[in-house]
């Protein structure tokens, strides 16, 4: 499945790498020093994450939030965030990032934005950290928030940063670790959570910083009702046209969820090339709403696939994450709906551009050596086979992929990470997870 640009499906091929690089496909096969038999598989392209939280793999599952509308679900975890540590952030990380890896994803974006005062300078650090341990490209969206409950936002004082701080560090981190080449395993996006969670000055000043430096730009937009009425009610304007007027606009930009744009909104999206990150199970579990994917697909606003939060998930599945997608815009729109293999190209190439890149996405000559390999041979896939193209979406594959190579480096190999020891990050895992859920890390 080469979801490259004219939709081909080779039957009986060979993809040959070198190095980190795809340096032919055919029918092969080709000489190599290692050879993977993928007889009775489909192999796909690398899929590409477009947001994530990856901390809040230790908040996932909590009882106390799961009937809650986003608002209400941020103040109460908000309060368990804050005891985040450097060991929290590396280890929730690698759990994300695994699980991720694990069911064909190659490239994530993680959208960290709490950094508590006077807390630790090295959360994004950490998280390379976890990534390079993987094996795994990450793009690390320096979050931040600036507007606390004194000012009329909604994240308690203690977790907000001043603009300045926030620009230094911003800066640090694009020049410490943003590598803009082909190939690139490490970048670095600015991105300011939400509008009810940053200053107007914040926002301004955000891309003037990006693109002075050459990055992008991220963050949540249209996502919920009670962000529309807090932007109409604090900002006097709408979402869209506030953050329009903040310099949010453009090619470069990106926002996640994207679900409560007029027509007119829509369009603005298109006409400036301003992407969307379509998160379908997170809108579901914090009932949301759903994202008019159908309509901007039509119009040709750039879209990409994520899973969002762990904890608002409560997972980091993105091969799950293509079916649910399907299955949702199949229910509310019917034969308006993508189909399996347009959620895929989604999922890849849609991802890809909206993170800049146009080094991963397909398999193709040139390309990243990054893609899955799902074993079709098994009973679970009987009958299945018919249409490779389709089948993340229509039916679904409920089990670690066979192999998954990053970088031209085998990262899966039979279903388990080759490149740490699952068994053992998991305990050290859920152990700082029960550390942060019982507020045992909180400063004085
Ligand atoms: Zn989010």
């Amino acid at each position: 499945m080469t979801v490259d640009e004219q939709d081909r499906v080779l039957r009986n091929a060979s993809l040959l790498i070198e190095n980190n690089v795809i340096r032919a496909i055919g029918p092969g096969p080709f000489e190599a020093d290692q050879v993977i038999d993928a007889r009775g598989c489909f192999v796909y392209p690398g899929l590409v994450n477009t947001h994530h939280h990856l901390y809040q793999t230790f908040t996932r599952n909590l009882p106390g939030v799961q009937k809650l509308e986003l608002f209400a679900w941020l103040r109460a975890l908000y309060g368990i965030w804050r005891g985040l540590n450097d060991d929290c952030v590396y280890y929730a990380a690698l759990a994300g990032l695994g699980e991720l890896v694990k069911y064909g994803c190659t490239t994530c974006m993680d959208h960290h934005y709490v950094f508590p005062r006077n807390g630790s300078e090295h959360f994004i650090r950490r998280e390379f950290d976890a990534a390079e341990a993987l094996g795994v490209r990450l793009c690390a969206a320096r979050g931040s928030m600036s507007r606390g409950e004194s000012e009329g936002g909604l994240p308690p004082d203690d977790l907000t940063q001043s603009v300045d701080v926030i620009l230094r560090e911003s800066q640090r981190l694009v020049e410490t670790y943003h590598d803009a080449s082909r190939f690139s395993m490490r970048t670095v996006v600015l991105a300011p959570c939400s509008p009810f969670s940053v200053t107007t000055e914040l926002l301004k000043e955000s891309t003037k910083l990006a693109r002075s430096l050459g990055v992008r730009l991220h963050t949540h937009l249209g996502e919920t009702r009670d962000e529309t009425e807090y932007c109409l009610q604090t900002l006097g304007k709408r979402p869209l046209e506030y953050m329009g007027d903040c310099g949010w606009l453009g090619a470069d930009v990106w926002f996640a969820h994207g679900i409560h744009f007029t027509d007119a909104e829509l369009r603005l999206l298109a006409d400036t090339q301003t992407g969307v990150a379509h998160c379908p199970v997170s809108n579901m579990k914090l009932a949301s709403g759903v994202c008019r994917v159908p309509d901007m697909l039509a119009l040709g606003v750039p879209l990409g696939l994520a899973v969002d939060g762990s904890a608002s998930n409560d997972g980091s599945n993105l091969l799950a994450e293509i079916r649910a997608a399907y299955l949702l815009h199949r229910l509310v729109s019917s034969d308006k709906a993508p189909t399996g293999y347009e959620l895929l190209k989604i999922a890849t190439r849609g991802s890809a551009r909206l993170l800049g890149r146009d080094d991963i996405g397909s398999l193709a000559v040139g390309m990243a050596a990054d893609l899955f390999i799902l074993d079709v041979s098994l009973l679970d896939q009987v009958g299945a086979k018919l249409d490779p193209a389709n089948l993340p979406g229509t039916v679904g594959y409920a089990r670690p992929a066979k192999y998954v190579i990053i970088n031209g480096e085998v990262v899966v190999r039979d279903g388990e990470l080759t490149t740490i020891d699952e068994r053992f990050a998991a305990q050290k895992a859920n152990a700082l997870a029960m550390k942060l859920v019982n507020g045992e890390n909180r400063r004085a």
